[in-house]
């Protein structure tokens, strides 16, 4: 059996972003029952968090934002309309980024095959000088970091979020041994994630954008991910990959405007494990981003660990709307000038 493991640290839950918000504690506790209700739990090795160092938040993030956070430890800050910090949040960011850091470090180690950390808060809006949409540090970003870090030169990031993972694109926009693959309801927020934004100089090719119209579900999904993520990233062929496993884009979701089911998630975990495949050797590490429908969190979380584990689960209805074979003739001309493969 696959050596999983699972953080959900306590410090994670110490952040409070206020009064009646969406990203709120009990997510993790739903995630932690939708593991439970699975039987999922007694197969995961737990995984501790520990905070992120100042160098390894540094290698995304600038000097002013690290310490523009640091400042607000122990305070009520509110940094915009969606985001504020309570005066344990500095401490859960720190944690939550530390987490996933430490999560690579074991699956380089071969301590793990693979890891799911149920972080907050998440972390793909925050960009390299800023903190927005919810994210404080971008976690899965200083994550892949932490993987360069070692001397990997090939690791893929691939976002199943609703929203786009506009931290994650800024950080390696330039970046040719970082893979970014976002599929998102485009146009939202945070608006960015258009099908010509590709990456520059030497990184262009290696953004990949996917905006999709509110409404999607399984079979606009699955075949998105199975006929254009999943064969770019098997060309990346990266030697870790990584995931933004946001939840939003489930069709009970009160944020997104997505229709995907339970299954639907784990279908696209199994394209993110095939592509982890090649030189990865399985590694993977999964970060919770968003998803605020209580029942589907716990759906989809117990959906994508499950296939993390290498669990068979129910298959995901693979038949798109005809109306979206346009779309993706759209993202095969734009994505083949820089993947062949896609023919
Ligand atoms: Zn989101």
């Amino acid at each position: 059996m696959a050596r999983v493991g699972f953080c959900l640290d306590p410090a994670f839950v110490e952040h409070d972003a206020g009064e009646g918000h969406p990203e709120r504690p009990e997510r993790l506790d739903t995630v932690r029952r939708g593991l439970e209700e699975a039987g999922l739990l007694p197969d995961l090795l737990a995984l501790p968090a520990r905070p992120a160092s100042r160098e390894e938040l540094l290698r995304v993030h600038t000097a002013a934002h690290v310490d523009r956070l640091a400042a607000a430890a122990g305070r009520h800050v509110r940094i915009d309309p969606d985001t504020a910090m309570s005066p344990r949040s500095h401490e859960a960011a720190l944690a939550a980024a530390g987490a996933v850091v430490e999560a690579v470090h074991r699956v380089l180690d071969g301590e793990l095959d693979r890891a799911f950390c149920a972080v907050r808060p998440p972390g793909h809006h925050a960009t390299p000088e800023r903190a927005m949409g919810f994210c404080l540090f971008n976690n899965v970003a200083v994550g892949a970091a932490a993987a360069l870090a070692r001397g990997l030169r090939r690791v893929a990031v691939l976002d199943f979020d609703v929203h786009h993972g506009n931290g994650t694109q800024d950080t390696f926009w330039r970046e040719p041994r970082v893979l970014f693959v976002s599929s998102h309801q485009f146009p939202y927020y945070p608006g960015t994630g258009a099908l010509d934004e590709v990456g520059e100089g030497e990184g262009r090719g290696f953004t990949v954008n996917l905006p999709m119209p509110g409404g999607c579900g399984d079979g606009e999904y699955v075949r998105a991910w199975r006929e254009v993520v999943e064969p770019i990233g098997r060309a990346h062929d990266p030697e870790l990959v990584l995931v933004s496993a946001g939840f939003d884009a489930h069709r009970d979701d009160p944020l997104g405007g997505m229709a995907l089911s339970g299954a639907g998630f784990g279908a696209l975990m199994d394209v993110c494990l095939a592509v982890a495949g090649g030189a990865a050797g399985g590694r993977l590490v999964a970060v919770l981003e968003g998803g605020y429908s209580m029942g589907g969190v716990a759906d989809s979380a117990a959906a994508v660990v499950g296939r993390i584990l290498g669990r068979a689960g129910p298959g995901a209805d693979a038949k798109a709307h005809p109306g979206f074979e346009r779309l993706m003739g759209a993202y095969r001309e734009e994505h083949s000038k820089h993947w062949r493969t896609l023919g």
